[in-house]
């Protein structure tokens, strides 16, 4: 009797120490990263306990994507589902509901100052109603331009991961502290190089406002005829007023996006005679093989491109 109730008991902490150890979900924690840039960091936190499917490719444009029925399916296994928010991923709200997926959807510009937009050469018909005497101000999606601002997504990974998987949290910690660290250096190396470039040669024209949080940040002036989406076309008097204060040696140099069409950016250099200084990365990282398939390459890839081209070295 006293055996079977012992065998009994020992059973059922077998059984408790066994439900303890495993995760409410079948490892590896399943993560869908909405974009490039989020699946980076995720893999940098989550190492071999995670499996992350990425909504928006590489070179891809989360402004205007149009969800697959293969995201609506690994929307709707995932355990987790991280995501930019601001408004960054306009397709969101329909994949999720799409997926009906009881994943937690986790925004990673939680704890962000988030910058206003207010545009300057875009968007002049979006003036109509709105503000002051000027283009409409609204929220800039783009904050992981910032790498202060990249600590903090990657502060947020680690937590919505604990909270997932509790056994895995002290990897996730040292993950993110070992990561958040290298992102430090980054920032270091970013700051000294916009530093080498003299002040009145920090303007540089892109073609969609996709670098609001790394001006903030870092001081470098961006100019783009494209407001900060790309779903609309600049008009042809937005682009000749950046094509005017070219002339006028207002912008050291001119780049084409990884996630936008060239032509318009071609364009401008023609009428200007400013040489395109390269390919910035700017709203996703590049294909496995190119050079920005990490953040930290596409922070690496995107001050050098800069300084290159203002300095010509
Ligand atoms: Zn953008």
């Amino acid at each position: 009797m006293l055996k079977s109730i012992r065998a009994a008991l020992a059973m059922s902490v077998i059984t408790l120490t066994a439900m303890g150890a495993s995760p409410a979900f079948a490892a590896p924690l399943k993560v869908v990263a909405s974009f490039t840039i989020i699946a980076d960091f995720a893999k940098n936190v989550g190492g071999d306990r995670i499996d992350v499917t990425t909504i928006v490719g590489p070179d891809g444009d989360a402004h205007v994507y149009e969800p697959s029925p293969a995201d609506a399916v690994a929307m709707a296994k995932a355990d987790i589902v991280l995501v930019n928010g601001l408004h960054f991923e306009g397709f969101l709200q329909r994949l999720v509901d799409a997926s009906a997926t009881k994943a937690s959807i986790v925004t990673l510009t939680k704890g962000v100052t988030s910058i206003d937009f207010k545009p300057e050469f875009a968007d002049a018909d979006a003036a109509e109603g709105a503000g002051t005497g000027g283009g409409k101000t609204v929220t800039d999606p783009h904050a992981f331009q910032s790498i202060a601002n990249a600590k903090i997504y990657v502060k947020n990974i680690a937590e919505a991961f604990c909270a997932a998987d509790a056994d895995g949290c002290v990897s996730y910690q040292t993950n993110a502290a070992a990561y958040t660290k290298k992102l430090d250096a980054v920032e270091g190396e970013v700051k000294a190089a916009i530093a080498s470039i003299p002040e009145a040669k920090r303007v540089v024209i892109t073609s969609h406002d996709a670098f609001g949080y790394f001006e903030h940040e870092y001081g470098l002036t961006f100019l783009a005829p494209q407001g900060i989406s790309t779903d609309s076309e600049p008009s042809a008097a937005d682009v000749a007023k950046l094509v005017t204060q070219v002339k006028q040696d207002k912008a050291a140099a001119i780049f084409v996006e990884n996630i936008t069409n060239p032509r318009l950016i071609e364009q401008i250099a023609s009428e200007t005679s400013i040489k395109v200084g390269g390919t910035l990365y700017s709203d996703a990282l590049s294909q496995p093989d190119g050079p920005a398939s990490t953040y930290i390459d596409m922070m690496h890839n995107n001050i050098r491109q800069i300084k290159g081209a203002i300095l010509g070295s």
